[in-house]
């Protein structure tokens, strides 16, 4: 295995990259199994150190520790999420268990985690920087919280629920990706095609041809090509067809439904809880995050929920009222979640004048990159500069080279289009970390989207939201970018999950920046910049709709959270509690959860969200009230600028986050920011 490519260090030009040309994902069951053998020989030179424990030879040996196995873990994460064919797919279920079970063994090497907790509880009397003490905590935690003090009985069920749980993620995952392949809605006449734009027509012509259907036209079971057909269709009976069918992914008693895999995530989840001391998944998770405590979380989430529920029975009558004006008999049937995006833009249309299909005219996919170039420029200083001579997984995808001031700070890779084996949405990933305690190590990040490309030669031209999330995404990227710590543990979007949002969508506000529209979102025919009318059109438009995108998402989060507070050993229907949950906080008849729970990826395909969907929202409080600094300061005010730089983008995790944000506002956060910016009444 000594020239694995999978496991040698990134190395070549622009500070080293992966050798996307090089790699096979048939090596990577052998490839773990190396790395695997590796890191235990190096745990083995910890726990065998003849010296007395110290933060040099224990904590920095261990985060030194393992980066073999921590980089072929990072790229098998990239063929997982975009390169999922029938191979990577047989591999991910045989693989999870295998890394769950490592990963394990390593908690609960009683040997390392002695030393470990020496060093811990000598703290007081340490020499170190801020920025140790909080690797420290952190290296601890990760012992501790994992069940590193658990007795052999408690080990041994440990180790059976995490591998089991890994194995449960992976078919979670599989069963939703089932049901948004296979699942399509196929048109085949004009009829069909009843107020769809021409943009939309084109592109369901070409996926109905690459699919085989030509002369058809087809809608993949995925949110990129549903939402817009149910934003637009005019035929009532089709939108229905199509809701059911996306809402109803893993939940058709069949082969891929993922109703029973719930069940069994949520009574190990219980069970684990339990063993790790705490009364529920829920205190388990954000006893870590920066909420603290369910009840925060809770809290906040009950507070924003009534003003939004308030505001969405608002939107519905609007919708009806419009809804029955165009009725012959003046009596239209009430709104139901299949006509909710339909009657919104029509809302929007009539009272904001805001036609989505003039708006993307002025938004070209490659504009808007190179508009999230250019402010990145002014607030951090980077340039992009595309490099052709890295390889990537697929043609398509292209790689920049991010430098400040000429000096080379990483590498950005750019996936923007849908295709088979690619998990849907959009999202940043890491291959390579930031770090300097043992040499610079330069960050290689990238984003991913599911963009449809369009007709060849012609602009890939995308919706104000998808250019909303580009620049989240972007933010996520710029995170990555801007980190400037030691430890790779702590560095860039290594941060608490309910505070990892805040970069990201605070990135978003730059969008609407007059600069960036006034220079970028210019029409793809006549290249002319949007007009002023339009935008102010967006702008006023910006609270419109929001009692319904905040009511989708807090219906998630608020499910996500009491369903993980639910006491171990309870069993749980998640069809029935996702109804009587849905009845008990007055979820409005006309909205459905964003993700119902058979196809709510975030939480049941792995831990990562888990508790904590109200991340979202905790992290959104952070940037409505950050964001106000900008909007008081300027966008581009580059005093303030330097503080978010300082603070918040270059630190990571090396400094609590809550002492990072009192850093960038001078003060704690103000809650009243988030209600301003969604329109809501301030208490
Ligand atoms: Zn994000």
């Amino acid at each position: 295995m000594a020239d694995e490519p999978l496991l040698a260090p990134f190395a070549g030009s622009h500070g080293g990259f992966p050798r996307f040309d090089l790699f096979h994902a048939d090596r990577f069951p052998a490839a773990f199994d190396a790395a695997m053998t590796k890191n235990r020989a190096e745990i083995a030179a910890i726990v065998a150190n003849k010296q007395p424990p110290s933060f040099d030879n224990t904590i920095v040996a261990f985060e030194r520790a393992g980066r073999a196995l921590n980089q072929v873990g990072t790229l098998f994460g990239v063929y997982v999420s975009t390169l999922s064919d029938k191979t990577v797919q047989q591999l991910e279920q045989d693989l999870t268990p295998k890394l769950a079970a490592y990963n394990d063994e390593v908690i609960q090497n009683a040997g390392l985690f002695a030393r470990v907790k020496a060093v811990y509880d000598g703290r007081a009397t340490l020499r170190i920087t801020p920025e140790q003490q909080r690797l420290l905590d952190e290296q601890y935690q990760g012992f501790a919280r994992h069940g590193a003090a658990l007795d052999a009985a408690g080990n041994t069920r440990l180790q059976a629920i995490n591998q089991r749980l890994a194995t449960l993620f992976t078919t979670f995952g599989q069963n939703q990706l089932a049901d948004e392949e296979s699942g399509e809605l196929v048109l085949t006449s004009e009829a069909d095609l009843a107020g769809l734009p021409p943009s939309l027509r084109e592109a369901a012509k070409q996926d109905a041809e690459a699919k085989g259907k030509k002369g058809q036209w087809r809608f993949g079971n995925t949110r990129s090509a549903m939402e817009p057909f149910l934003t637009y269709s005019t035929r009532r009976d089709l939108r229905e067809k199509a809701f059911r069918m996306f809402t109803s992914r893993g939940d058709n008693n069949d082969a891929h439904d993922n109703k029973k895999t719930i069940v069994e995530i949520l009574a190990l989840r219980g069970e684990r809880a339990k063993l790790l001391g705490y009364p529920s998944h829920a205190h388990w998770i954000i006893s870590d995050n920066m909420a603290k405590t369910p009840d925060a979380a809770m809290a906040l989430m009950m507070r924003v929920w009534k003003a939004a529920v308030a505001r969405a029975h608002e939107e519905v009558a609007d919708m009806q009222k419009l809804a029955d004006s165009e009725d012959p008999h003046h009596k239209a049937p009430p709104i139901a979640p299949w006509d909710y995006r339909y009657y919104a833009e029509k809302v929007r249309k009539a009272r904001y004048d805001l036609d989505q299909d003039v708006v993307k005219a002025y938004l070209q996919l490659d504009k808007l990159r190179e508009a999230m170039f250019w402010a990145s420029g002014q607030l951090y200083g980077f340039t992009f500069t595309q490099v052709h001579d890295v390889p990537t997984a697929r043609p398509e995808l292209s790689v920049y080279e991010v430098t400040r001031d000429g000096k080379h700070l990483g590498l950005w890779y750019f996936d923007p289009y849908a295709r088979d084996g690619k998990r849907s949405g959009a999202w940043m990933n890491e291959y390579r970390t930031q770090r300097t305690d043992d040499g610079i190590t330069p960050p290689i990040v990238s984003n991913n989207a599911n963009f449809v490309r369009g007709k060849p030669g012609e602009p890939v031209l995308i919706s104000w939201e998808d250019a909303v999330t580009m620049f989240h995404e972007f933010g996520h990227a710029l995170h990555g970018l801007n980190s400037n710590v030691h430890y790779a543990t702590l560095a860039g979007t290594n941060t608490k999950r309910d505070f990892v949002e805040f970069p990201s969508q605070l990135n978003e506000h730059w969008l609407p920046t007059k600069e960036v529209l006034g220079k970028y979102c210019v029409h793809y025919q006549t290249g002319k910049p949007i007009p002023d009318e339009l935008v102010a059109k967006i702008d006023k438009a910006k609270h419109f709709n929001q009692g319904f995108a905040t009511v989708e998402y807090l219906a998630g989060a608020i499910y996500d959270l009491k369903i993980h507070l639910e006491p171990p050993g309870k069993a749980i229907d998640p069809a029935e509690f996702e109804k009587r949950t849905m009845k008990e906080i007055g979820m409005p008849a006309e909205i459905v959860m964003r993700h119902r729970p058979t196809h709510f990826g975030h939480i049941f395909s792995d831990d990562g969200y888990s508790a904590g969907y109200y991340a979202y929202i905790w992290a959104d409080t952070l940037t409505a009230d950050a964001a106000e600094a900008f909007a008081q300061a300027g966008y581009y005010d580059k005093a303030t600028a330097k503080r978010l730089y300082e603070s918040i983008m270059s630190v990571g995790n090396s400094i609590a986050p809550d002492e990072a944000f009192r850093k960038f506002r001078g003060r704690d956060v103000d809650t009243n920011a988030l209600m301003r910016d969604r329109g809501f009444p301030t208490t």
